[in-house]
């Protein structure tokens, strides 16, 4: 990643090289924290931050699966968060905000430590590329929802993505897929998927998948688009037997799928994908004035 000036650390905008924690901290050791991901793009009026109140809303959310009372309000969080990007003068890019345990006491119980946060932001471009990507499913299962809080976005939900990212990436393919833990498709390690069949979208239910909000946002431009859209419990002959078939996510945005385990979906962008993802990309870059009220202006 590209380095830029400062990250706001528990409210002061702190140098790059400065932005440094304890090497006890519990969210360190035991995956303890919560996140987010966040994109802002350069629009006609300036850089956005797309969704910024979604975000900050499920941070907050998130945080409360650790008891972690954040000791800023949302609208602090929010204006820190412009605040981040504009004093690294970056147009685009993405944000990572991060809520954390302190480094005072180390048992399980992360009860009493301080609750910190963190909110960088740099320069990042298209997260699996530009063209349709060769996926496989992963062997490890996602996460159960009667292991953890699935719908949270917690570090420690993230060794499982990785686990299964390093596992699909050895045997040579580009992204993983992972199926919940009644076999059918949950989602990819830092994505939802969508399938497309005789012109109709198809997205699996929330229960085991982080319910994302580019997902939401793909469920209403299927809406303006007049195309079909459904949450449906998919398994892998569905994915299969796809007329295309693509991941969405903040960094991912909408990636085209070109096979799956080795089935061919589509060599090229498949043509719903393709009017989706123009869509996506108008809207995150301020051209469809629909979606106005989704933009927070940087500067
Ligand atoms: N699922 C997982 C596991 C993710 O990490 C992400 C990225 N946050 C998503 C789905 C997509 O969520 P969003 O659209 O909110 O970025």
């Amino acid at each position: 990643m590209d380095a830029v000036k400062f990250i706001w650390m528990n409210g002061k905008l702190t140098p790059w090289e400065e932005s440094n924690t304890h090497i006890l901290t519990h969210t360190l050791h035991y995956g303890t924290g919560v996140f987010e991901g966040i994109r802002f793009y350069d629009t006609p009026k300036g850089p956005a931050i797309f969704k910024l109140k979604e975000h900050v809303d499920r941070l907050f959310y998130s945080a409360k699966a650790f008891e972690m009372n954040i000791p800023y309000s949302k609208e602090e969080i929010m204006t820190a968060i412009i605040k981040t990007v504009g004093e690294n003068e970056l147009t685009t890019g993405y944000i990572r905000p991060l809520v954390y345990f302190g480094a005072e006491k180390l048992g399980i119980n992360p009860t009493g430590n301080s609750i910190n946060v963190s909110i960088a932001a740099w320069y990042w471009g298209a997260y699996l590329g530009e063209n349709p990507i060769k996926v496989k499913t992963s062997d490890f299962i996602r996460i159960h929802p009667k292991s953890t809080i699935a719908d949270a976005k917690i570090c420690g939900h993230y060794v499982n993505s990785t686990l299964a990212s390093l596992q699909i990436k050895r045997a040579g393919y580009d992204e993983g897929l992972l199926l919940d833990y009644k076999g059918n498709i949950a989602e990819g390690p830092g994505e939802n998927l969508f399938l497309v069949k005789n012109g109709k979208v198809i997205t699996p239910k929330s229960g085991t998948i982080l319910p994302g909000i580019t997902r939401a946002t793909i469920m209403d431009i299927c809406g303006d688009l007049n195309i079909e859209v459904r949450e449906e419990t998919l398994k892998l002959e569905d994915a299969y037997n796809a007329d295309e078939a693509f991941f969405v996510g903040t960094a991912a945005e909408v990636t085209p799928i070109g096979s799956i385990d080795d089935n061919l979906i589509s060599e090229k962008m498949g043509e719903v994908t393709s009017k989706i993802r123009n869509a996506y990309m108008d809207i995150v870059k301020g051209k469809n004035s629909n979606y106005e009220k989704d933009l927070s202006y940087v500067r």
